[in-house]
């Protein structure tokens, strides 16, 4: 398949870019790595008029600690993020969560913020996103913002992101101290796309009760979900795996539009979910544990 007929452009800068997008009358879209624009024009899915590649914006592309917090920009590629220290000091979770992603050549040339925009329900950075609270920083014809993890993802594909808006950075915030966190997906083979996935993050108080428990279900609905019904069942509680296992089921239930498709059936995917978030949550606290 080929793509159908578009323009190209390169700019040098964050405002030349914003610049050509600013043309309401011309369907544009960015260039990130490529990895799912491209097939996606190629199939004719995606049909932009203008191509607008971010590949020479070298202030897009960097990973710095800002007071604790990880601060990557739009264009840092998932390569860089694996083989980064300050990715696997500051905030471990994301650096985990990074190697589930595809496969070398794919994280060679995807990008965070790619990822980010591009919102797929199974990809691992919006979930990465939504679970540690990350801000989302994006500049357009109107300025420069800030978005919310739990506002931008919408729907499928669908961000909070404007019409001629770029995204800039995404800034996770500083752990807590001694939290615990697990990152767990299933797919049918390493690098293929989730067929489920669970995130948690938890502390442990003086008494060893849990608290700050956030958990964060993906590839089974249009966005990364937050299980707060979960969270709520495991706060104040002592930790064990029959609580684990009891609360997790509350996962399942709270889908409401789990994807069937030809990989899983809606009713394994559930399964997957409360098997997966009993581990997550087991995992989480041995770290919390380890980590006092
Ligand atoms: C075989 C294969 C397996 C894959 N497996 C996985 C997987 O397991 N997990 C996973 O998470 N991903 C997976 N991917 C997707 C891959 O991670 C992509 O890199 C990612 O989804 C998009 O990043 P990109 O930089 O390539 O963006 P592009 O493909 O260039 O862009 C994607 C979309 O986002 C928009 N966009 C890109 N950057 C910005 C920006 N800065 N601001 C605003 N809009 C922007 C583009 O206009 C486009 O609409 C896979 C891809 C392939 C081809």
């Amino acid at each position: 398949m080929k793509p159908a007929p578009f323009d190209y452009v390169v700019p040098g800068t964050l405002d030349e870019a914003v610049g050509y997008l600013a043309d309401e009358d011309i369907e544009s879209h960015v260039l990130a790595g490529g990895q799912s624009l491209v097939p996606a024009m190629n199939m004719r899915m995606a049909r932009p008029e203008l191509l607008v590649d971010l590949g020479k914006l070298d202030e897009l592309d960097f990973i710095r600690e800002d007071n604790g917090s990880l601060v990557v920009g739009a264009m840092t590629t998932k390569r860089s993020m694996e083989f980064s220290p300050i990715v696997a000091s500051s905030q471990p979770l994301v650096h985990a969560a990074t190697l589930m992603i595809a496969h070398p050549q794919i994280r060679n040339r995807g990008t965070v913020g790619g990822s980010v925009a591009h919102a797929d329900p199974a990809a691992e950075y919006p979930a990465v996103a939504m679970l540690l609270d990350a801000e989302i920083k994006a500049q357009g014809p109107g300025g420069e913002r800030t978005i919310s993890s739990s506002d931008f993802f919408i729907t499928y594909f669908t961000t909070a992101l404007e019409e001629g808006e770029i995204l800039t950075e995404v800034r996770f915030p500083p752990a807590t101290p001694n939290t615990g966190w697990s990152f767990k997906e299933f797919s049918r083979r390493h690098g293929d796309f989730a067929l489920a996935g669970v995130g948690v993050t938890l502390n442990l108080d003086a008494s060893g009760h849990c608290e700050n428990t956030r958990v964060v279900a993906f590839a089974l609905g249009a966005t990364p979900i937050r299980a707060r019904a979960l969270e709520a069942a495991i706060n104040g509680e002592t930790p064990s795996e029959a609580l684990f296992a009891a609360a997790s089921k509350t996962v399942a239930e709270g889908l409401e539009d789990p994807t069937s498709d030809v990989h899983a059936s809606v009713e394994y995917r559930r399964e997957l979910a409360s098997v997966l978030g009993a581990r997550a949550l087991g995992e989480a606290v041995e770290r919390a544990r380890a980590s006092q």
